[in-house]
């Protein structure tokens, strides 16, 4: 069954080109927020990623939400249908609030959701190890990414990173940072969360500058939160399914297939985007 929604598509903001060659940027599709109160809206995402032949697809798990053993059956058949799972915090909540700069990152970016911002360097290395864990205690293939929440990775810096050696990747707001290397590359995101209708023409203002970006930078992040589909972008969200087909998983940028004329350190690129400094 179609939703009405889907029946009667609101028009995109602009008219989608599809690309499938070279000149198209490589594009890193993920779903964000699996927990078990979100899997219903994460199904019906996956269902119609599955209906435009996305492939593959990132899912962003959140271990300490409650998952129980059919839940966790359910990830590892997502997994076995050639999903790629990847980190993303424990709890997906700050249990405070610290600092006027969590404060304004939680009013106008994160609500409450950055759980690192609370957190010193020990103790988001231990939120990630403690996520890293989870995968294995459960017989799921150990994530190479992790995503914090909100992308606010928090004040640990890429050297720790590296000497704790849990995940190959960390993705932050900028883009993607290779933890052995240090070496971070800028990937434009785009984002569809118009949970309220003050985000609408935010978001269509930056995804506009994120598409232009994409064609310079050689790839784009196209980052789904699972009530998007009911949200007023989601016919952006489709059209950008559409014109962004060079589909690929996030280790694909540690085999350079991704042009990355931007590449930066992840010190820059945190100084730039990570309130938390
Ligand atoms: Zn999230």
């Amino acid at each position: 069954m179609m939703s009405p929604s889907e029946q009667r598509p609101a028009p995109p903001t602009d008219a989608a080109q599809p690309v499938a060659n070279d000149a198209c940027p490589l594009t890193l599709v993920s779903v964000h927020d699996l927990m078990p109160a979100t899997m219903p809206a994460v199904r019906r995402t996956l269902d119609l990623l599955r209906r435009h032949r996305v492939h593959p697809v990132t899912l962003l798990v959140v271990p300490g939400t409650g998952w129980n053993a059919q839940g966790i059956d359910e990830l590892r058949a997502l997994q076995r249908a050639g999903h790629v799972l990847a980190g993303h915090g424990w709890e997906h909540r700050a249990e405070r609030i610290r600092g006027l700069r969590h404060r304004l990152h939680s009013l106008f970016l994160s609500r409450n959701v950055a759980e690192h911002l609370a957190l010193d360097a020990d103790g988001v290395l231990a939120l990630m190890r403690r996520c890293r864990d989870w995968f294995e205690q459960h017989d799921l293939t150990s994530p190479s990414l992790y995503v914090p929440p909100a992308w606010a990775l928090g004040g640990v810096s890429a050297a720790a990173l590296r000497e704790a050696s849990l995940f190959r990747q960390v993705e932050v707001f900028g883009g993607v940072l290779d933890t052995h290397t240090g070496a971070s590359v800028h990937v434009p995101v785009l984002g569809y969360e118009a949970d309220a209708a003050v985000r609408v023409p935010v978001l269509r203002l930056w995804n506009a500058l994120s598409r232009r970006r994409a064609v310079q930078a050689g790839c784009v992040r196209i980052g789904i939160h699972p009530q998007d589909i009911d949200h007023p972008l989601r016919a952006d969200l489709v059209a950008d399914l559409k014109r962004y087909r060079r589909f690929a998983s996030y280790s694909a940028l540690l085999d350079g297939a991704a042009a990355a004329p931007e590449g930066r350190r992840l010190t820059e690129i945190g100084r730039r985007l990570d309130p938390s400094r």
